[in-house]
């Protein structure tokens, strides 16, 4: 048996490759969460918090998480035309704020169809480099529970417990996954203290006429807006690590409005109708599990069982998740 903790967006897709490649049957595979993507608005973790697009945020020297965001790509491409009701192809545009990419180059130009430099004209004064690109997003409670039904539908159980040690599941499992997130800081025979929360606030808004992606790089943080394949739409947002405050700061909710409205008028109702006009759902508040020196995916040996661990993805938690999993299940074959 193979046990997986956690039931966010990575041990839910590490399960179904895990299916996918054969290496289990789902009847071999068993899922223990504290929080479930039927928990929608739990702030337990960060799954259900994400915007989400595909935006890669792997570093020009990183070649490991360009590789994981690349899986997840070609992955989502497929998915667009299999199932358009939870991923979407559409443009996206994103404006930096310095020119690190352009010295560096954009990783993904030769990935991402479509990706061209904007040209002065086509970027505000104080913007100085831009680019456009063919990207994803995905409809996030939508494809947590996809992934929950292929899971359950191939025999997998999926069970709420809190794990306190994973080497408590040794009498049943000869190999252990954790996906946990934040959770790492607290299982005791972990205990990561490099673990921390990276703080995030968006609001999710009614705005059928946006079909476009767009981000734009502030030096305190990235705007940005995210539309999802129902008319809605999650605009945001805030980048604050080490902090766990889950109050809505209403403050920022009107920086987040006016400079999401300024990046892009029609996400007012009707678009362009000024920012007053915005149709607020909800206000969120969700916590990224960040890591110090980046996430752990790491193979441990204790005796003749494994655990692999794979969590502290931080920002990018649904852009690298395919290309994560595959992985995961490549240490295992070790
Ligand atoms: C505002 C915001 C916007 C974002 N936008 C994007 C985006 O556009 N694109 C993108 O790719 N990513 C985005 N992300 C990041 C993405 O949400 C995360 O990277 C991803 O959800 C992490 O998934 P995970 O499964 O690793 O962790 P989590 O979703 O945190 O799941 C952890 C799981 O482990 C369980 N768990 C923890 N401890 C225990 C325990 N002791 N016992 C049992 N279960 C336990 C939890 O209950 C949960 O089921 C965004 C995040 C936020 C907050």
């Amino acid at each position: 048996m193979i046990a997986i903790v956690g039931a966010g967006v990575t041990g839910l897709t590490t399960a179904v490759c895990l299916i996918e490649s054969g290496r289990a049957a789902g009847d071999q595979i068993i899922i223990y969460a504290r929080d479930l993507p039927s928990d929608a608005y739990s702030t337990g973790f960060a799954s259900p918090w994400a915007g989400a697009n595909w935006r890669s945020v792997a570093a020009h020297d990183d070649p490991e998480r360009q590789q994981y965001d690349r899986i997840a790509y070609k992955r989502f491409d497929q998915m667009a035309k299999t199932h358009p009701h939870l991923v979407m192809r559409l443009p996206g545009t994103e404006y930096c704020k310095d020119t690190e990419e352009e010295r560096h180059g954009v990783w993904f130009s030769t990935l991402c169809p479509g990706f061209r430099i904007l040209d002065q004209g086509e970027r505000p004064p104080d913007c100085p480099f831009a680019y456009t690109y063919s990207t994803f997003t995905i409809n996030v409670p939508l494809y947590l529970q996809w992934l929950v039904d292929e899971l359950t539908t191939a025999g997998v159980q999926i069970i709420r417990r809190h794990i306190d040690r994973l080497d408590s599941l040794f009498d049943d499992c000869d190999t252990v996954i954790n996906a946990t997130g934040l959770g790492a800081k607290n299982l005791r025979d972990v205990r990561d203290d490099t673990v921390y929360p990276t703080r995030g606030q968006t609001i999710l808004i009614r705005a059928p006429a946006v079909t476009a992606t767009t981000s734009r790089v502030y030096p305190d943080g990235t705007t940005y807006v995210i539309p999802r394949t129902d008319g809605q739409v999650i605009i945001g947002g805030c980048y604050q690590p080490h902090r766990w405050d889950l109050d809505i700061d209403f403050e920022l909710a009107e920086q987040i409005l006016e400079r999401c409205y300024a990046l892009d008028p029609s996400i007012a109702t009707p678009p362009g109708s000024g920012k007053e006009n915005i149709q607020i759902v909800r206000h969120n508040v969700g916590l990224r599990p960040s890591r110090q020196n980046g996430s752990r995916l790491e193979q441990e040996r204790r005796g003749p069982k494994t655990i692999i661990h794979a969590y502290g993805i931080s920002s990018a938690g649904y852009q690298a998740s395919w290309g994560l999993a595959a992985s995961v299940l490549r240490l295992m074959q070790q």
